[in-house]
C-alpha cells in the first residue's frame, strides 16, 4: 500500500467512525478494554496465575475478534451484541475468580451494553450478569457490600438505559430531518446522492443494471398561480402516492427539488425499462388531477453506463427531460439508444 492509498483508507475509516455510531462505540470500547486489560493479562502470567492469565487472553481475543469483525463486515449489530455478551461474561468470570475487586469491571460493561445491543438484550444481559455475581456467596465480604453492589448496579443500568434511549430517539429524529422531505415524506436530494453513489458502486461490483427517471410536472407553476400554493402541495403529495402505486417496492423515489422527482430502478435493463416507465407514465396520466383537470408530467430516462459517474448519469437524464419539455411535454425521452 503506498502513502496515498494509506491516506484514503484512513480517511474512509474516519468517515465510518464519524457516521456510524455503533461502530464508534464498538471501536472505543474494545480499543480501550484491550489497552486496559492487556497489562493485567501480562501481570497475571508474570505472577504465575495461569488460569486468570488465560481468561484475560480469552477476553482480549473476543474483544479483538468483534472489533475486526465489525470493521470487516460493517455488521455492527451482531458485533455489538457479541461484544456486550463478551464483556459482561468476562466481568462476571473475573468477579467470581478474584472476588470483590473484580466487580468494578462490571460497571463499564453495564453502561455500554445499552449502546452496543438492543435495549431488551442489554437489560437481560445486565440483570443476568448482576445476579450471576450475587449468586456466588464468596464474592462479597459482607451483606452490606452485596446490597450496595445490587443497588449501585441497578442505578447505573437504569440511568444508562434512559440515556441510551434518549440518545437513540434524538439520532433517529435528526436522521429523519436530514434525509426526508417534510412535505411529501419521501427521501430528499441528500439521500438521493448517497443512494445513487451506492447504486453506482453496486453496479460496478455486481454488474446489476440501474436506470433512473427524472420526472417533472408540466406547467406546475400555473396550478400554484391559479389555485394557490396549498393546491400545488396537494398535487405533489398525490403524485408521490401515485408513483409509489405504480412502481415496485425495490424502486426508490426521491424529491429532486420543487416539482421534480427522481425514481431509481434497480435491476431493470433496456427491454424492461420501456415497459416500466410506460406503466408509470400511464398510471400518472390516468390518475393525477388538479382542480383544472388532468395534470401531466415529462420524463427523462437514463441507464447507468459502465464506469459512468453519477454526475454524468444524472446529467444525461436531465438532458433527456429537457428534450421532453422542448418537444411538447407529457412524454418520455431516453438518454440511451436501445
Ligand atoms: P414546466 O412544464 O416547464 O416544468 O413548467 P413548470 O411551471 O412546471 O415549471 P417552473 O420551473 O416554471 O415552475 C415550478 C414551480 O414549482 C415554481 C415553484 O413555485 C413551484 N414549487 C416548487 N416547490 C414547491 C412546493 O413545495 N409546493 C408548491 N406548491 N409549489 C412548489
Ligand atoms: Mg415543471
Ligand atoms: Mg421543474
Amino acid at each position: 500500500m503506498d502513502s496515498s492509498q494509506f491516506f484514503w483508507t484512513l480517511r474512509g475509516m474516519l468517515y465510518c467512525l464519524k457516521n456510524d455510531f455503533r461502530l464508534s462505540i464498538v471501536t472505543l470500547l474494545s480499543g480501550s478494554a484491550i489497552l486496559g486489560i492487556t497489562p493485567f493479562a501480562i501481570m497475571r502470567f508474570i505472577d504465575g496465575n495461569l488460569l486468570a492469565g488465560f481468561i484475560d487472553l480469552g477476553i482480549l481475543a473476543a474483544l479483538a475478534g468483534s472489533l475486526v469483525y465489525a470493521w470487516v463486515t460493517q455488521d455492527t449489530y451482531r458485533s455489538g451484541i457479541f461484544l456486550a455478551i463478551a464483556c459482561c461474561t468476562g466481568a462476571v468470570v473475573v468477579s467470581v475468580m478474584v472476588g470483590e475487586v473484580g466487580v468494578f469491571w462490571l460497571y463499564p460493561c453495564l453502561v455500554t451494553t445499552f449502546f452496543l445491543a438492543p435495549s431488551r438484550v442489554a437489560a437481560v444481559l445486565n440483570l443476568v450478569s448482576v445476579l450471576a455475581i450475587v449468586s456466588v456467596e464468596a464474592t462479597f465480604t459482607s451483606q452490606v457490600q452485596m446490597w450496595t453492589f445490587l443497588a449501585s448496579t441497578t442505578i447505573v443500568s437504569a440511568c444508562s438505559y434512559v440515556f441510551a434511549m434518549r440518545n437513540k430517539e434524538q439520532r433517529d429524529r435528526l436522521e429523519q430531518l436530514a434525509t426526508i422531505d417534510p412535505l411529501t415524506g419521501v427521501k430528499n436530494r441528500r439521500s438521493m446522492d448517497q443512494e445513487l453513489d451506492l447504486a453506482a458502486a453496486n453496479a460496478e461490483r455486481t454488474g446489476l443494471p440501474y436506470a433512473l427517471v427524472i420526472l417533472d410536472i408540466d406547467h406546475f407553476k400555473a396550478i400554484n398561480d391559479e389555485y394557490g400554493h396549498g393546491v400545488g402541495d396537494t398535487v405533489l403529495c398525490d403524485l408521490v402516492g401515485l408513483i409509489a402505486e405504480n412502481t415496485r417496492r425495490t424502486d426508490q423515489l426521491f424529491r429532486y427539488g420543487g416539482e421534480e422527482f427522481v425514481v431509481l430502478f434497480p435491476g431493470v435493463d433496456g427491454k424492461n425499462l420501456k415497459t416500466v416507465v410506460a406503466n408509470l407514465q400511464q398510471g400518472l396520466r390516468k390518475s393525477l388531477k388538479g382542480p383544472g383537470g388532468p395534470v401531466t408530467s415529462s420524463f427523462g430516462v437514463a441507464m447507468l453506463r459502465h464506469g459512468e459517474s453519477v454526475a454524468s448519469w444524472l446529467a444525461r437524464a436531465d438532458h433527456a427531460l429537457y428534450r421532453a419539455k422542448e418537444s411538447g411535454r407529457d412524454r418520455v425521452v431516453y438518454g440511451d439508444d436501445f
